[in-house]
């Protein structure tokens, strides 16, 4: 693979972080990963205008603009031929030369993309949908800032693999926050879509940006709130929506059956409504 690194286009084998990185010490850093479908990028201003805001909350200057990344994200696909997959962006806060809990405000970032060929469309997971564990949400309270500090996101899926489950839906005083790296929804009987509103406590995912929009084209109610476990175990669907899965129903939650153990129609609707879109529309 080619990977871009802080102005430059080298082997993955040349592309070298100090162990002073601030990145590698304190997990000070933020990241994107934008789906690319048919040699395309989907979603990607969201996604870097999301980027945007995650550097100026926590006062990190971004090196190029965001019609500098997207050229970059470009040359990526070109010179790795890629056609599906995804492209992963990192911004570290930089590196100066020792091991310190503060910084000057003028510390050089560190920024590297680099590309992963996936089967996106062609999915087991979407045509058979998954299994989700639920487990107490031990993260910080900024989940909205999209940071690399994905410990207890990696600990999580890790118990759920464990578990024979496919991922986790992570609960904070009773309630549903989200999935492990993902948006999480259910489908009431009446065929409503619930999700848990914007706030600190979830990442403002880009998909579920746009699939709120799809929804609301294919006139399927939506309403904005928190749910809890046991309103998921009873709903008619669930499903959870992320950059490179889209949107993969959720079959059994805990060891309980949703709905009849199938994907959902509703989930199915919007994955295939969402695909079309982005398929007509991307750049
Ligand atoms: N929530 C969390 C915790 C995530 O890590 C992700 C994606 O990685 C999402 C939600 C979905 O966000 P997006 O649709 O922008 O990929």
């Amino acid at each position: 693979r080619i990977v871009y690194m802080n102005g430059s286009y080298v082997a993955e084998s040349d592309a070298t972080v100090s162990i002073f990185d601030r990145g590698f010490l304190f997990a000070d850093a933020v990241y994107e990963v934008t789906a690319v479908l048919a040699g395309k990028l989907v979603d990607n201003k969201g996604h870097l205008a999301r980027l945007e805001r995650s550097c100026k909350e926590l006062g990190m200057k971004l090196p190029v603009s965001a019609d500098e990344l997207t050229q970059i994200q470009r040359t990526l696909i070109e010179k790795n031929q890629l056609t599906e997959g995804g492209i992963y962006l990192q911004l570290t806060r930089g590196n100066e030369g020792d091991r310190d809990f503060s910084y000057s405000d003028d510390i050089k970032p560190t920024l590297v993309l680099f590309t992963q060929q996936r089967a996106l469309l062609d999915s087991q997971a979407a045509k058979e949908g998954i299994k989700v564990i639920s487990m107490e949400d031990i993260r910080w309270r900024r989940r909205d800032i999209k940071t690399t500090s994905l410990l207890p996101a990696c600990l999580a899926k890790h118990l759920a693999h464990q578990a024979g489950a496919d991922d986790a839906w992570l609960i904070e005083n009773g309630l549903v926050t989200e999935g492990g790296s993902s948006n999480a929804y259910i489908v009431t009987h009446d065929n409503k879509i619930i999700t848990r509103p914007l706030s600190n406590d979830i990442l403002h995912g880009i998909t579920r940006a746009s699939l709120l929009k799809v929804a609301e084209d294919c006139q399927i109610e939506l309403e904005q709130r928190a749910f809890t476990i046991e309103e998921a175990y009873e709903a008619k669907e669930a499903f959870v929506s992320s950059a490179t899965t889209f949107v993969w129903p959720v079959v059994a939650i805990d060891g309980k059956t949703i709905g009849d153990g199938q994907p959902g129609e509703i989930a199915k609707k919007l994955r295939s409504t969402y695909i079309e879109m982005v398929l007509a529309f991307t750049q």
